[in-house]
C-alpha cells in the first residue's frame, strides 16, 4: 500500500524534474543567445592613430559596433571594419546644424520666449521647413551611396534642448520650448486646425496661448514632425538599402521627468518613432547629468515599456580632468553603469566615447576586464 503511494508519486515529481530541467536549459539558450545579439559600441568622432591598430584593440575588447562621424569613414576604415567583423554606423546630427545657421539664420527654430534657440554650443534648426528636411534626406542618400554603413545613427533628432544641462531640480517651466517662428506657427493651425487670436502679436504672446490652451496638441504635433522625419529617413535609407539598420539617440528622460518634457519638450514619441527602426539609444551619461548608477537602468526600462525595438543605453567614460581629483570614485561609478547599462531588458551598451577611453586607461582596463569575464 504504501508502496503504491510512492510509485503514484514518482510520476508527477518526474515530469515537475523534467520541465524544470527543459526551462533552466532553454533560459540559459536564451541567456547566451542575448549575449550574442549585444550591442558592445562605441562612438567616435576622431582618429589620431592608425586606423588598423584600432580596429584590431576593438576586437581583442570585445567591441562590435563603431558610431562614426562620416568624415572617419574610408577603404582603410571599411576594410578594417570588415576584417574584424565589427559593424559601422554612421552619426548624422539632424536639427542641430551651427554651420548651417551661420549662413542662413532664418532656420533658426525660436523658442518660447521669442529668442533663436542657442545655449551654449546648441544651436537648432526649425523642425518644420520642407526645404531643409529635403535636402538633409539628400544628404543622407549620397552618404550611404558613398559610405555603404550598416546602419544610421540619427542624431539631434528633436527639438531644441540643452538637455546635457538639465539637472534633477530642474523646474520644467524654465526650459525652453520651441519653435514658435512663423513656419511652425501657421502649420501648427493648419494641421491642428486650431486658429490663434489675432490680438496675439509676437512669439511668447503665441507661446503663452499655446501653452495654456492647446499644450495637447501642440506637444502632439511637435512630436509628429519629429516622427515624419525620422519616418521619412528610414523610408528613403531603405530604398537604397533594404537591410540598413537604424539607430536614433534619446534624451534620456523619463516619461515622469520635467513634466512629460521627453514629449512637451523635445517632441520625441518612443511608442511611434520605434515602430520606423531598429535601436533606441538614449544618452544617460549619469555624471554629466548628476544622477547615479543605478538612474541608467531605470531609464531603460522606462522606454522599453514605450517602445517597440532594441534599447542600448548609451554611458560616460569620465574625461581624465573629471577623474584627477577622484579617479577611484569615478572608475567605481563608470563599472556600476556599466553594470547598470547592462541590466535586461538593455540589449547592449555603446561608450561615449572612445576619445574618453583613450585618455582613461583606468576605465578602459574595466571594460576589458568586464566583458573578459
Ligand atoms: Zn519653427
Amino acid at each position: 500500500m504504501r508502496f503504491g503511494i510512492y510509485k503514484s508519486l514518482t510520476f508527477p515529481i518526474f515530469i515537475v524534474f523534467l520541465f524544470t530541467v527543459l526551462f533552466v536549459e532553454c533560459q540559459e539558450k536564451n541567456h547566451h543567445q542575448n549575449e550574442k545579439d549585444r550591442i558592445i559600441g562605441v562612438k567616435i568622432y576622431k582618429i589620431d592613430g592608425d586606423v588598423k591598430m584600432l580596429f584590431e584593440e576593438w576586437e581583442e575588447l570585445g567591441i562590435n559596433t563603431v558610431f562614426a562621424s562620416p568624415s572617419l569613414i574610408n577603404d582603410e576604415f571599411r576594410e578594417s571594419a570588415k576584417k574584424h567583423n565589427i559593424e559601422t554606423f554612421i552619426i548624422l546630427p539632424i536639427f542641430y546644424n551651427p554651420d548651417t545657421l551661420k549662413v542662413r539664420p532664418d532656420l533658426y527654430a525660436i523658442t518660447d520666449r521669442g529668442e533663436k534657440a542657442v545655449e551654449g554650443w546648441v544651436e537648432f534648426v526649425c523642425p518644420s521647413r520642407e526645404d531643409y528636411r529635403k535636402e538633409k534626406i539628400g544628404y543622407i542618400k549620397i552618404l550611404m551611396d558613398d559610405l555603404n554603413p550598416d546602419g544610421l545613427s540619427i542624431d539631434f533628432i528633436r527639438h531644441f534642448v540643452f538637455w546635457e544641462r538639465v539637472y534633477p531640480d530642474r523646474e520644467p517651466d524654465s526650459i525652453p520650448n520651441t519653435c514658435f517662428d512663423s513656419h511652425c506657427i501657421e502649420k501648427f493651425q493648419k494641421d491642428k486646425n486650431i486658429l490663434i487670436p489675432d490680438n496675439l502679436k509676437n512669439a511668447p504672446e503665441i507661446a503663452e496661448w499655446i501653452k495654456n490652451e492647446h499644450l495637447d496638441e501642440w506637444t502632439e504635433w511637435k512630436c509628429e514632425l519629429i516622427t515624419s522625419m525620422v519616418r521619412d529617413i528610414v523610408q528613403e535609407a531603405k530604398q537604397i538599402n533594404p537591410k540598413i539598420k537604424i539607430n536614433v539617440h534619446a534624451v534620456p528622460w523619463r516619461q515622469q521627468d520635467f513634466g512629460d518634457g521627453i514629449k512637451v519638450i523635445a517632441g520625441q514619441d518612443f511608442s511611434k518613432i520605434s515602430a520606423f527602426i531598429d535601436i533606441i539609444s538614449h544618452m544617460t551619461y549619469a555624471p554629466m547629468v548628476k544622477r547615479e548608477p543605478e538612474w541608467i537602468s531605470s531609464v531603460v526600462q522606462d522606454i522599453a515599456a514605450q517602445a517597440d525595438c532594441r534599447i542600448i543605453p548609451s554611458i560616460q567614460v569620465s574625461s581624465p580632468s573629471e577623474s584627477s581629483s577622484a579617479e577611484d570614485s569615478a572608475a567605481k561609478k563608470f563599472e556600476q553603469s556599466l553594470i547598470e547599462a547592462l541590466k535586461p531588458p538593455s540589449m547592449g551598451v555603446v561608450f561615449w566615447s572612445w576619445e574618453r577611453f583613450e585618455k582613461n586607461p583606468i576605465e578602459k582596463g574595466i571594460l576589458k576586464s568586464y566583458l573578459d569575464e
